[in-house]
Formats: C-alpha cells, sequence, structure tokens
C-alpha cells in the first residue's frame, strides 16, 4: 500500500475541511490487530515495536497495513525500500482503515528473496462512505529484511 488516495473502488472519501486526524493511534491492550489476524501485541504490534521481524511477504504486507491503520509512520518509512521510500509520508485524512483479505500472493517466503501480495483495503470517512482499495504490492529483500517496493492498483 503506497498512499492512502489509491483509486478506489468505492466512492472516494471527499475532499474535507475537518481538520487532519491526529497522529499514531495506540490501541489498548488486548486490542485485536487491524489486519485481523491475532491480538495486536501478539501480531503485527510486535513488528511494530520492533520485538519480531516479519518473516514472509505476507506479514509485511499486514504490518504496513495495520501501521496505516495506527498511523505508525516510522515504522512504514523504515520498511520501505530505500529507492522508492517517499521523502515525507502523511498519514493524516479522513479516512478510516477497517479491514483486510488478502487475496493473492506470489514467493514471498522464507525461500525467497522477493514477493507479490495482491490485497483488499476496507476503508470508511466516518461520514457512511465506504469502499475499498486493491493493490498488488511487490516485496523484496534488503540486507535479509523484507520490504515493501512499490505496488500497483488492481
Ligand atoms: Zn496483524
Amino acid at each position: 500500500m503506497s498512499r492512502r488516495k489509491g483509486a478506489s473502488k468505492g466512492r472516494r472519501p471527499a475532499a474535507t475541511s475537518r481538520p487532519a486526524a491526529p497522529g499514531p493511534a495506540p490501541l489498548a491492550p488486548g486490542a485485536p490487530c487491524p489486519c485481523g489476524l491475532a491480538r495486536y501485541e501478539d501480531c503485527c504490534g510486535r513488528f511494530h515495536r520492533g520485538a519480531a521481524a516479519p518473516a514472509s511477504a505476507e506479514e509485511l504486507m499486514r504490518s504496513r497495513y495495520a501501521a496505516f491503520a495506527v498511523r505508525d509512520a516510522a515504522y512504514l518509512r523504515r520498511t520501505w525500500h530505500p529507492g522508492t521510500r517517499p521523502a515525507r509520508l502523511d498519514l493524516a485524512g479522513p479516512s478510516r482503515w477497517t479491514g483486510l483479505e488478502i487475496l493473492a500472493t506470489t514467493g514471498g517466503s522464507a525461500f525467497h528473496s522477493e514477493g507479490t501480495v495482491t490485497f483488499r483495503a476496507h476503508w470508511t470517512d466516518g461520514d457512511g462512505r465506504f469502499g475499498t482499495q486493491e493493490e498488488r504490492s511487490r516485496f523484496v529483500r534488503v540486507d535479509g529484511a523484507w520490504v515493501y517496493l512499490d505496488g500497483a492498483v488492481a
């Protein structure tokens, strides 16, 4: 997921005059992970806090989705390939990520050095508008660690 404003299949959040949402939004202890797999601290939270590293491209994809959801820009930057990492990352905005579906993967395991993950992310803007964004993301290893290279809107 490279940016919040990819082409959406549904209605996009309209340009808003509301103030931007505040920065990092920590989850309560025991809260479910935004990626939907497990408790946040046992799931993507351990990657966000640096206690573990994703072992597969899909784990990295999930953790990056969760980082968008909790607005962890630092994590997104450090899991972005240095060649494609944006100079500035603005996570503020009216929409909220509400769910993730992994649609397909290629490569990306412990035995690969690259992989792709195709996913559908759901958003809402809190004003009754909602939609999805689909992307096929490419991941590679840099010094053994999975990083996000780029993505194409599916
Ligand atoms: Zn997770």
